[in-house]
């Protein structure tokens, strides 16, 4: 589908309106009161562990039984949306690592089949699954979706993380800093431990950061930012473009848009099975 074609920008993150919206706000109000400095911690050290072996098309059935409920926009399985964004950069004439990049970029979600309620991994509880994220370990600023949940989180009555710096050194870059545990940095870990990695520099930005939304689209933050977030922020814009307003009605079937993609995994990937 073409951006033109594409519903009016305004139609899509509308958090106020529509029927999703009371699921999607207590989604936030758990993920803002609970991610905390300390969780993501743990859950670095429980769930990159790469050793689950998987075949990635695999991983894209099991997204098929998943839907994302901190999505306003989408009530479909998650695969669904995968495939749109990647069939939107193909008719764009996107690189195909590009293409890829947009078949995988929520592939983390499949965190669930091993997931817990209590860590909010799981089907019935994801808000440490998905959703957009945010710094920990330093304050909550108030561009994060639902700003009102940002005094929930009791990290920010700790000194130690509720300042402007919090326990970081200014300028220290996006990849020093700690964000919300969820899909974005899991698949990311999962890949950059996976053996080849082709993917450019720029695809693996693409897919750690595409959920940090206070920083690539509100501008906050930037007390860390270093020379090379600008060009991280520039391949995240271009990305964005292709996982929000593609977003629509049309259903692709999985088995057939195998045939295009599976070549393309190879390329980048190899097998395709992967240490999850
Ligand atoms: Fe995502
Ligand atoms: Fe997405």
């Amino acid at each position: 589908m073409s951006t033109d074609t594409a519903p009016a920008k305004q139609e899509f993150r509308n958090y106020e309106t529509g029927a999703l919206v009371a699921a999607v706000r207590e989604h936030y109000r758990k993920m803002r009161s609970r991610q905390t400095y300390d969780y993501v911690q743990r859950m670095k050290a429980k769930y990159l562990t790469f050793d689950r072996p998987m075949h990635l098309w695999d991983a894209m059935v099991e997204l098929n039984k998943l839907v994302d409920v901190s999505d306003p926009d989408m009530d479909l399985p998650n695969v669904q949306h995968l495939l749109q964004s990647a069939e939107a950069m193909r008719e764009q004439g996107c690189p195909d690592w590009m293409q890829l990049v947009g078949l995988i970029h929520d592939l983390g979600k499949v965190m669930y089949l091993w997931g817990s309620d209590e860590d909010g991994t799981s089907e019935a509880e994801q808000w440490g699954l998905v959703g957009d994220v945010f710094v920990v370990g330093a304050a909550l600023p108030d561009t994060c979706v639902y700003p009102e949940f940002n005094a929930l989180n009791p990290d920010m009555s700790d000194p130690r993380y509720n300042t402007e710096l919090g326990v970081y050194e200014p300028g220290c870059g996006l990849d020093n800093l700690h964000l919300a545990w969820g899909h974005d940095e899991y698949l990311y870990q999962v890949l950059r431990h996976h053996q080849p990695n082709r993917i450019p520099e720029a695809g693996m930005v693409m897919i750690r950061y595409h959920s940090f939304y206070p920083w690539h689209n509100e501008g906050s933050y930037s007390q860390f930012l270093c020379e090379k977030d600008a060009q991280y922020m520039e391949w995240v814009k271009e990305f964005n473009r292709y996982d929000l307003y593609t977003k629509s009605t049309k259903i692709y079937d999985l088995d057939e848009m195998k045939g295009y993609y599976m070549p393309i995994v190879e390329k980048y990937l190899g097998s395709g099975v992967i240490g999850f």
